[in-house]
């Protein structure tokens, strides 16, 4: 049986690692803070002692990080991936981070005689708990091959889109309509609202209509109960935006539009509402 290495035990990879768990795989999981550990170590994991220590002892390494800086410093860091990978063993990464970022690790990888694929993840805290996910993979074939079996426990769909850096590119495409959405949702109810209409009916309106769409089921009543627990931080949103602002620039391509998300993100993450779900922009909205 192949045995699984997991790095990261936020929101998303602990439902992962739960789902890898329950059926029936062999994981050894690490993450910074190890009080995160003891709820899968409950469920059979074993303990990673680092990055490297699982990167050298799993045939296949999965990671699921917060940002480019994270992505880095388990990688490139003390005890960290790159000193223990190799002997073609699979490191794949499912942040979401920048095609740079991911472009510089899988160079890493290759170098040490390993194998990389990055596997962005489209779906929040609930589809991964489902094993319900979206994989947006790129990079080595054979290794999308062997993670193939993993991906189908964690998710329902995978996408293989060639080159390293395309994974990346198409999760800040879609992440950047994703904001839009919810911007607009946030706004149209603050609109409403103000002009004297109840939420609730928006929101019913919204359901009937060409606009109709889980997210705004979702969202839609969670700002007007101002109920904002972490599904999708907030924070990794903006991290989201400002790197698709940066592939914009890189391909010379416009986005007037998601720069104005953008600032509202930025706004709501100034006023302390990082690391609330995304569906906080609504407190700055409605200020
Ligand atoms: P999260 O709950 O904030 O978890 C972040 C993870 O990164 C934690 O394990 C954290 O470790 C670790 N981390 C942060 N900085 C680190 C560092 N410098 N060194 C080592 N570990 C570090 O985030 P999440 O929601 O699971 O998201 C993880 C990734 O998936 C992000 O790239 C996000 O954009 C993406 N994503 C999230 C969702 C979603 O709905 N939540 C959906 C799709 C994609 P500690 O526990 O020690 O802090």
């Amino acid at each position: 049986m192949t045995s699984y290495g997991f790095l990261g035990l936020g929101i998303m990879g602990r439902a992962m690692a739960t789902n890898l768990l329950k059926a029936g795989c062999e994981v050894v999981v690490w993450n910074r803070d190890p009080a995160k550990c003891e709820p899968l170590l409950e469920l059979g994991a074993r303990r990673g002692e680092s990055p490297q220590e699982v990167a050298a002892r799993c045939e296949l390494t999965f990671a699921i990080l917060a940002d480019p800086a994270a992505c880095r410093e388990v990688f490139f860091g003390k005890q960290g991936v790159q000193a223990g990978i190799g002997g073609r063993r699979g490191y794949v990464d499912m942040s979401t981070v920048d095609a740079g970022t991911a472009g510089e690790i899988a160079a890493a990888v290759t170098e040490r005689g390993g194998r990389f694929l990055e596997a962005p993840v489209s779906g929040s805290k609930k589809p991964a708990e489902d094993g319900a996910l979206v994989f947006l993979a790129a990079g080595d074939k054979s290794l999308f091959d062997d993670a193939t079996p993993a991906f189908e426990v964690m998710g329902k769909k995978n996408f293989y889109l060639g080159e390293v850096g395309n994974g990346a590119r198409m999760k800040l495409a879609i992440n950047q309509v994703l904001a839009g959405m919810l911007a607009a949702l946030g706004e149209g109810l603050a609109l409403g609202q103000q002009a004297g209409l109840a939420g609730e009916d928006i929101v019913a309106v919204l359901a009937e209509g060409a606009m109709a769409n889980p997210m705004f089921k979702l969202k839609g009543p969670a700002m007007l109960a101002g109920e904002f627990a972490a599904h999708f931080p907030l924070k990794h949103m903006q991290k989201d935006l400002r790197l698709a602002q940066a592939l914009g620039e890189e391909v010379n391509q416009p986005l007037p539009a998601a720069a104005a998300v953008n600032a509202i993100f930025k706004r709501a993450c100034v006023a302390g509402h990082g690391d609330e779900d995304m569906a906080a922009i609504y407190r700055v909205m409605k200020q």
